[in-house]
């Protein structure tokens, strides 16, 4: 079909290569789900089936895409990190979110009925939007991971960030959200009523009204609520004491690109390691230098 008159309209596709030696972030989120989890019924504010579903989905992922380097969720939410050599696809944006999405998307639905066995699929059935954005260092890396961290912990929220930074940022938070259904469901309160009682509270405030209110005790809540999943490919663990490799990676001293051996090696490697998903502390940075490899 080559050289046909209409070959032409080619000309008017655009290029949409992401900046070269940039972290690559493709977050997806799930389309209207506030309403999905009423027509589904959710449980609320956590509903562990859902989050194990999302969890498989975005392990399917980067299990097929094995230049992302860590995944990340919460919610109806996954970012996925392409290390900034990555040459996927050109780094063209398009081609790159859109295989995340329908990746992500295709392994949800497959695998609803497992964590759903009650609750058919049907209209509307659960889709995905996504987004590519670059960082240019380490640091802006993993301070847009400890910013979706920080949307899902408010103890860390307290530790990083002023109080009057809290009160600005809304409340899309665990800790608040848990008070929130506790107020509702065992309190009795309306929505608006229970909001009200919330407003300006500190996470000590909503601590104290969980446990005096209610007995429930936040740290006891289970991890994977308060500190969302982490997904990773699993090496050796590193002794951070012995190996400051976190310190001294030197961003500007790395190549643009790997060479392409050493990018065929790596990729050999990577799909065969295990494929993990955790709870952990993605804010501070013992994560980081326990698995050096993640970055490297
Ligand atoms: P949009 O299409 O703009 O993303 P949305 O309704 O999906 O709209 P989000 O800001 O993404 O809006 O919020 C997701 C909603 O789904 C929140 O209300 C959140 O509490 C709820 N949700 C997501 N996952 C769960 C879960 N596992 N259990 C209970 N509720 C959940
Ligand atoms: P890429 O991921 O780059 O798109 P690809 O293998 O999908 O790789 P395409 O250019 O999209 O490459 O080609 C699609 C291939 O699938 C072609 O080989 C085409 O003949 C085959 N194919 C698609 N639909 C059918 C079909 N209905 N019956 C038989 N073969 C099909
Ligand atoms: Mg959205
Ligand atoms: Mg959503
Ligand atoms: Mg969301
Ligand atoms: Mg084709
Ligand atoms: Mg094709």
């Amino acid at each position: 079909m080559a050289n046909s008159k209409f070959e032409y309209v080619r000309g008017f596709e655009q290029t949409d290569a992401l900046l070269p030696n940039t972290w690559i972030v493709v977050r997806v989120d799930g389309r209207a789900f506030t309403k999905m989890c009423a027509n589904y019924g959710f449980e609320k504010p956590n509903d562990r089936r859902a989050l194990d579903l999302m969890n498989v989905a975005a392990k399917a992922v980067v299990a097929d895409l094995p230049e992302i380097a860590i995944g990340y969720g919460i919610s109806d939410e996954y970012s996925f990190v392409f290390h900034k050599s990555c040459n996927l696809f050109e780094r063209r944006s398009s081609k790159l979110v859109s295989t995340i999405v329908s990746t992500f998307t295709a392994n949800y639905v497959y695998s609803w009925s497992t964590y759903f066995p009650d609750t058919p699929l049907s209209c509307p059935l659960p889709t995905f939007d996504g987004r590519a954005v670059c960082y240019p260092t380490v640091q802006n890396l993993r301070d847009y991971l400890s910013w979706r961290q920080v949307d899902c912990t408010s103890a860390t929220r307290h530790r990083l960030f002023p109080s009057c930074w809290l009160t600005c940022q809304g409340h899309i938070n665990n800790l608040y959200n848990t008070t929130f259904w506790a107020l509702v469901q065992l309190g009795g309160l309306g929505n608006k009523e229970a909001e009200k009682t919330l407003a300006g509270t500190l996470s000590a405030d909503k601590n104290e009204m969980l446990f005096s209110r209610f007995r429930i005790n936040y740290n006891n809540e289970p991890e994977m609520f308060k500190k969302g999943s982490v997904i990773f490919r699993d090496y050796e663990l590193v002794d951070p004491d012995s190996h400051r490799v976190a310190e001294e990676m030197d961003d500007l001293a790395e190549p643009v690109l790997q060479s392409k051996s050493q990018a065929d090696k790596d990729k050999k490697r990577r799909s065969k390691a295990r494929v993990v998903v955790e709870h952990l502390d993605i804010i501070k940075d013992e994560f980081w230098d326990k698995r050096p490899w993640i970055l490297s």
